[in-house]
């Protein structure tokens, strides 16, 4: 029932028939009381006059009937009016129950106390009693929960009693209801019974039976049109074949025959009619249909399209997943692949530098290695970048030093201003949180991309970095950094650009400096990683500075850095002796933070002058800063000139200066100054290195070392490489710079040389045959005493996000990536502590060089009938050196018939693992002296071991003897030409 629709109009209308009805039926019964107490004989017969007058009680029952309907009409009544409501309903329960119990006991009703001189003989029925008793329990049962139908069964009886009164009192037939013996129900009465009964049903038009007449339903149209229509029909044709009868216009059976007749005419009317509404309704309702159905049709069309395209998406997002893998693989091959060649290329450059050669070669040796330098940051940016594109690049969450982290990337930074003649200063407030979590090598990597173009765009003056706190909560600190630089600054228009990949503010310029256009592009995307951004602010002519905001979390329960006791310090005089102002002002901040008594001059003849009015004044300066770039008197002459005077015997010089000049190192040692910082001086490096010198020892609680320039200690050096090229690399760069080596040639040399020798440190590639330089490691750290950690430097062309984690997972210490630059692999290697005296040690050789020659795999041209090597590419792939050719070409010579064996015994034995590192390994040989076929027979083997089938393999190996047999005479003669 609940889901039926209800026509709003026809229940409105019903509830108002509900409500008329009330008020008719009430308005009558008190017109006939005022007809019975003013003895108005038209009031009290009302629409039947002359006839039997409606009995005062009846009326009296009306009221009572009609005022309970009244008050019970509101479904949501008041408590107050349905409480009336029942008492009123009561009253005519009693009222009614009364009468009918006069008949049965006194024979005396109420109304003949009351009105006994009036009534003449009228009385309340029986059975008139009767249906006021059944409207009676009808009103009180109207709203009994959940059973409506008690309420409903009274109502339809007394519509019935109704009915048949009416039909009585119109057909003048007395016999339909009566009780006899008394007076039938009059029209009256009659009426308001029916009355009563339709304001009954009315009053809840949506319960049944009236619930269907109300429906919005094609019942509910019948319902309204049928129902009328079946009550008077009948009822006027009735009248009317009876009116003819008396009339005398036809007889009964004439009458009835006519009746008949009629009824069946009108009602076969309404029935077509009807028959056509629902027609017509029907015929509706199956074009809806149809309707319906095409639209599903359609709608399940659309599902299945839908489901297709959405298997079509998902095929695409697999196959672009794969390409994204596809393209990250070949990124890390790509940059596996160009660092092996170029670590031979940069590190031969580097040492042919060193050794004797005309200007002329020289000079093109530096457009060599700085070509080299400029194709290695453009594969770090490009691989970068596309990390980022890829959505590949994480940044790291590790805690670290903001001040050393800035310090050491400033420092390495200082090269390249020392070399344009620019001061470069780094300027950190004291108050600034130290210890963080985040990402310094990202870090870095904007710090180094931002500083290295204010140098690169900067002619002279000076570049110089400042930090300051943005905002700060308990956990994490933001920090709001910029770099400005005195350079040619960058037009307004090209400001926002230059953020942009590949773009830069002057393409002229760039050809001039070089550079990729994808270094601000990367910041961009670094600083937006690190929660903050970047931007920049410049103006033509007068230079720029880039700022940038980036967050990182505080390390917890560390709150502020804990200084030591620096009362030894405290109030001592110290003279700072540098021309360029910004770097005094900051040098200065750091002196007053520990409260020293610093003073600032620009030159040496104003050192001199101060240090002379000290003296007269007997305020000694304790310590000299002294910048080695001064004006006109550098920092060296002046430090001559105070050591010529005995006044200023005591006082303590430390030389600021620039890694760029390392010549002044045996001035240094000439002028008995034994200390030296490297700038832009780092805030630990200048307080470890006065304390020190004040006092004595090293200060602890710091986290920087000292880094006062000592002469470097020789570290004895465990190399674990399979190069040969890089092995050579490596052994110069390291023995140029008084380090001993000793070369282990796999991961098994290499654990077997830690046990017989004793070293400070190794250097272990990663890629290597027997055991890789991970499981080397892995075995290493199993094996070593628990005090005695031996450093582990991982060395390896792999420089894809992930390699640096599981090196030092497995246990490494730290990570270099190929190619391999001398200043990276001195700070790496010097930065490893030596204690004890290292004569004490036993001292290494490098004897072990004669294993085969490896370097890493890479598809060759497929070329049979090539030349069996090209000579000169061969020259060129190891950084020009023929002598080095030469020397590999007899290891070669040795080497390649053992290998050759090893191939055989591994095939035979069907060991595929072997047959694969073999041929890799004869592959690798080959290569170096680029004989592409043999490269080409080797690795079709090395395929099959690879791919464990080896069902070609005899022929393959036909191939590869014949390609070495060719490629061995080959050599020897052209090797024989070279030595004659
Ligand atoms: P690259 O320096 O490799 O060309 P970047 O993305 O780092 O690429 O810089 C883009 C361009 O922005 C540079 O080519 C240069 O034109 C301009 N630029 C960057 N920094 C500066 C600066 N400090 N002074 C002047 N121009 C600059």
């Amino acid at each position: 029932m609940a889901d039926i629709d209800y026509d709003s109009g026809w229940v409105r209308l019903l509830q108002r028939t509900a409500y008329l009805v009330c008020w008719i039926v009430m308005s009558l019964a008190c017109l006939v009381l005022i007809g019975w107490l003013f003895e108005i004989s038209l009031l009290k017969t009302m629409i039947h006059p002359g006839r039997v007058p409606m009995n005062p009680l009846t009326a009296v029952a009306f009221l009572l009937a009609g005022g309970t309907l009244w008050f019970l009409l509101p479904e949501t009544a008041s408590f107050q009016r349905r409480l009336a409501g029942f008492v009123s309903a009561a009253f005519l329960l009693i009222l009614a129950g009364l009468k009918l119990a006069d008949y049965q006991i006194v024979d005396q009703g109420i109304d003949e106390w009351l009105f006994a001189s009036s009534l003449g003989g009228s009385r309340m029925a029986p059975h008139t009693a009767f249906t006021f008793l059944l409207l009676g329990f009808a009103l009180i049962l109207l709203d009994v929960r959940g059973r409506h139908w008690p309420s409903r069964a009274c109502v339809m009886i007394v519509a019935v009693i109704a009915l048949l009164s009416l039909t009585g009192a119109i057909y003048s037939t007395l016999v339909l209801y009566r009780v006899t013996g008394f007076i039938p129900i009059t029209l009256n009465a009659g009426l308001g019974f029916g009355l009563l009964c339709a304001g009954i049903f009315s009053a809840r038009p949506t319960r049944e039976p009236t619930a269907t007449l109300v429906s919005a339903t094609a019942g509910g149209i019948m319902a309204r049109r049928l129902l009328p229509a079946s009550f008077l029909i009948p009822l006027i044709l009735g009248w009317m074949q009876f009116r003819g009868e008396r009339a005398g216009l036809y007889g009964v059976e004439l009458g009835l025959s006519l009746f008949a007749i009629s009824n069946i005419i009108a009602f076969n009317v309404l029935v077509w009619w009807n028959a056509r509404s629902l027609g017509r309704i029907d015929a509706e309702r199956t074009r809806v249909d149809r309707e319906l159905h095409r639209q599903n049709t359609l709608l399940e069309q659309t599902a299945h399209d839908l489901v297709q395209f959405q298997k079509e998406i998902q095929e695409a997002k697999e196959t672009a997943d794969n390409a994204n893998k596809a393209k990250s693989e070949f990124l890390a091959n790509m940059s596996h692949e160009i660092r092996t060649p170029m670590n031979g290329i940069m590190g031969m450059t580097q040492l042919l530098l060193n050794t004797g050669m005309s200007t002329q070669q020289g000079e093109y040796l530096l457009l060599i290695d700085q070509s080299a330098d400029s194709l290695l940051v453009l594969l770090n940016d490009i691989l970068d970048f596309s990390k980022i594109e890829a959505g590949k690049l994480e940044l790291e969450s590790i805690p670290f030093q903001l001040r050393e982290t800035m310090g050491d990337t400033l420092q390495a930074l200082e090269i390249r201003a020392a070399d344009k003649g620019l001061e470069l200063a780094g300027h950190i407030p004291a108050e600034i949180s130290e210890n963080l979590i985040g990402d310094p090598g990202r870090l870095r990597q904007i710090v180094v991309n931002l500083v290295g173009n204010a140098i690169k765009f900067t002619e002279t003056g000076e570049v110089v970095m400042d930090i300051e706190v943005e905002s700060e909560t308990d956990e994490t600190v933001r920090l709001h950094c910029w770099v400005t630089d005195t350079g040619e600054g960058i037009p307004q228009d090209k400001q926002q650009q230059i953020f942009d990949v590949f773009s830069q503010a002057d393409s002229s310029i760039s050809r001039r400096f070089g550079g990729t256009g994808l270094g601000l592009a990367i910041c961009t995307q670094l600083t937006a990683m690190m929660g903050g951004r970047i931007w920049v602010e410049s103006e033509l002519g007068k230079g720029s500075t880039f700022h940038f905001i980036v967050e990182f979390e505080k390390q917890k329960g560390i709150r502020a850095q804990i200084l030591p006791d620096l009362s030894a310090l405290n109030k001592m005089p110290v003279l700072v002796v540098d021309d360029n102002d910004t770097n005094r002002l900051i040098l200065m901040e750091m002196l007053n933070h520990w409260e020293m008594t610093p003073t600032g001059v620009a030159d040496g003849p104003d050192a001199l002058a101060a240090l002379t009015a000290s003296t007269a004044h007997g305020t000694d300066y304790k310590i000299a800063l002294v910048d080695v770039m001064l004006p006109d008197m550098d920092g060296f002459m002046l430090a001559e000139e105070i050591r010529q005077h005995t006044e200023f015997k005591d006082l303590i010089i430390i030389i600021l200066t620039s890694a760029g000049h390392p010549g002044g190192l045996k001035r240094l040692q000439e002028l008995g100054i034994s200390h030296m910082l490297n700038k832009p001086v780092k805030q630990s490096d200048l307080l470890n290195t006065i304390f020190n010198v004040i006092t004595g020892t090293s200060l602890d609680a710091m986290s920087g070392q000292l880094s006062i320039s000592k002469i470097t200690q020789p570290r004895r050096i465990l190399l674990a490489e399979d190069g040969i090229v890089n092995q050579r690399v490596a052994v110069l760069m390291l023995e140029s710079r008084g380090h001993r080596v000793t070369v282990a040639n796999n991961g098994i040399e290499a654990v077997k040389m830690f046990q017989k020798e004793s070293f400070d440190l190794i250097l272990m590639d990663i890629q290597m045959p027997e055991m890789d330089g991970l499981e080397a490691t892995w075995t290493i750290r199993s094996i070593e005493d628990e005090d005695a950690h031996i450093p582990i430097i991982a060395m390896t062309a792999h420089a894809m996000k992930g390699d640096r984690e599981n090196c030092l997972e497995s246990g490494m210490d730290n990570y270099l990536s190929k190619p391999i630059r001398a200043n990276l692999l001195y700070e790496a290697v010097e930065a490893i502590p030596v204690d004890g005296d290292p004569a004490d040690r036993g001292t290494l050789s490098d004897e072990s060089l004669s294993s085969p020659p490896v370097i890493e795999d890479e598809r060759a041209d497929q070329n049979p009938d090539a030349d069996p090597f090209d000579w000169d590419k061969a020259i060129e792939q190891v950084g020009g050196s023929e002598a080095m050719i030469v020397d590999l070409a007899q290891l070669f010579r040795e080497e390649s018939p053992k290998i050759m064996q090893a191939i055989r015994t591994s095939i035979d034995e069907k060991d595929l693992p072997e047959v694969r590192r073999n041929a890799h390994t004869l592959k690798g040989s080959a290569r170096i002296f680029a004989a592409e076929p043999a490269v080409e027979a080797a690795f079709r083997i090395e395929i099959m071991g690879r791919d464990k089938d080896l069902a070609q393999v005899e022929e393959a190996w036909d191939h590869l003897e014949y390609e070495i047999g060719r490629l061995m005479p080959a050599l020897e003669k052209r090797f024989s030409k070279t030595t004659d």
